[in-house]
This record gives structure tokens, C-alpha cells and sequence, in this order.
């Protein structure tokens, strides 16, 4: 009973002192953390355009940056697509027409995934082109989610220097359905010119991505 006490502890402790882990954790700030990212739209659904230049792609090629980010740093990641295609008919099982299914789908994804966060990503559109910038809402009663949205929005006013948004409540169906911290990240008005040949900038699209890389480490730390 003792001798396998002593080795039970023994291996405890090898395990404890073993170097590999401690070390990756050092060094990959996102070590150990699951998180969804939800680029919309796709397929038949182009979302917000201007000429030929459409939301679903620019989330999409938003969200292989973002994946790759979080990557690097150790997260694991998941993402409700990976091509131009939407997710309506995976589960012919959901309700509704092509739109809600696909959208159900993605909900349906990541509560099984059951990430530490969810990120849905998106690019806005109104009727007016005055109205420009980076704007993170997120579900109502939701402390963690309103505590992540304004982490990350305060990112992207730091990084981007152009928006004075603040982070808001939005009424999305990924928002209200996702049992997980979950955010939807407007990353800015296609409606704007500038702003639209900004989102269609490498670099301005890397930033973007840092941003929500950085804020979603602030979240982490607690802040
Ligand atoms: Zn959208």
C-alpha cells in the first residue's frame, strides 16, 4: 500500500517537474485555450458587397489570419468554414430556409466544439457611405461576453487608430444561441470608400486580426 503510495507520488511529481509543458506554456501565451472563429456568410450568400469585393471573402481570408495567429500561439482552433461555401446543408435536420439553417449550423458547431471563446466575423453596410469603423457587439447578460467584445475593441482602437466605437449588445442569433463567451466583430464599413480599400489591404487586414488576437489575450489575462 505505501510502496504504491510512494510511486503514485512519485509519478505525481515527475509529472509536475516535467519541463515540456511549463516551457510551452511560456512561450505560447494561448497554450491549452479552444477557439471557434465563425467567418459568415459564403456560398450563395456574398453578405455586404461593393463591386467585386465581398464580405464572405474577406472574413473568410480574416479568419485563416486569425487562425493562424492563435495557432502560433498555442491555441486550438475551429472554424464553422474553411471555403466559399455555407453550411445550410450539413444538418437537414434544422429548421427553416437557407439562411436560418445555415446559420443554426454554425451555432449548432461551436456548442459542440464547446470553445473558451467564440469569434463571428463580419463586415458592415448601411445606406449612408459617411459611417465608418471597427465595432464588437455581444449577447446581453452575458458579463464574459461583454468583458471579451470590450477587450477587443479597445484593441482595435489602439491598433487600427481609427474608430472611436464602443463595444455594444447586438441582437444575433450567434450571439444569443453560442453557450460560450462569444462575440461577433464588425471589422468595418464596406459602405465607406476608404474604409472599403482599406478592407481589401493585406496589411490593413493583418492588423485587423492582430487587434483581435491582442484583445483576446487582454480577455485571458483578466483584463
Ligand atoms: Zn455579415
Amino acid at each position: 500500500m505505501w510502496r504504491k503510495l510512494a510511486s503514485a507520488l512519485l509519478l505525481i511529481s515527475l509529472l509536475a517537474c516535467s519541463p515540456q509543458p511549463k516551457a510551452a506554456q511560456a512561450s505560447l501565451p494561448l497554450w491549452g485555450k479552444v477557439i471557434a472563429i465563425d467567418p459568415g456568410h459564403g456560398g450563395p450568400d456574398p453578405g455586404a458587397t461593393r463591386g467585386t469585393l465581398l464580405e464572405k471573402d474577406i472574413v473568410l481570408d480574416l479568419g485563416f489570419r486569425l487562425r493562424q495567429l492563435l495557432g502560433n500561439a498555442g491555441a486550438v482552433t475551429f472554424m464553422t468554414r474553411e471555403s466559399d461555401g455555407d453550411l445550410a446543408d450539413e444538418n437537414p435536420a434544422l429548421p427553416g430556409g437557407r439562411k436560418r439553417r445555415d446559420i443554426l449550423r454554425r451555432v449548432e458547431l461551436i456548442n459542440e466544439w464547446q470553445p473558451d471563446a467564440a469569434l463571428s466575423l463580419h463586415v458592415n453596410a448601411i445606406g449612408s457611405s459617411r459611417w465608418r469603423g471597427a465595432q464588437v457587439f455581444y449577447p446581453p447578460d452575458d458579463p464574459e461576453s461583454e468583458r471579451l467584445a470590450k477587450a477587443i475593441q479597445n484593441s482595435l482602437t489602439r491598433v487600427l487608430q481609427n474608430t472611436n466605437r464602443v463595444a455594444k449588445v447586438g441582437d444575433y442569433r450567434v450571439l444569443n444561441d453560442s453557450r460560450c463567451p462569444v462575440v461577433l466583430v464588425e471589422v468595418g464599413f464596406i459602405s465607406n470608400p476608404e474604409e472599403a480599400a482599406l478592407l481589401a489591404n493585406e496589411n490593413y487586414r493583418q492588423k485587423i486580426v492582430w487587434a483581435i488576437y491582442l484583445g483576446l489575450q487582454d480577455w485571458l489575462a483578466g483584463n
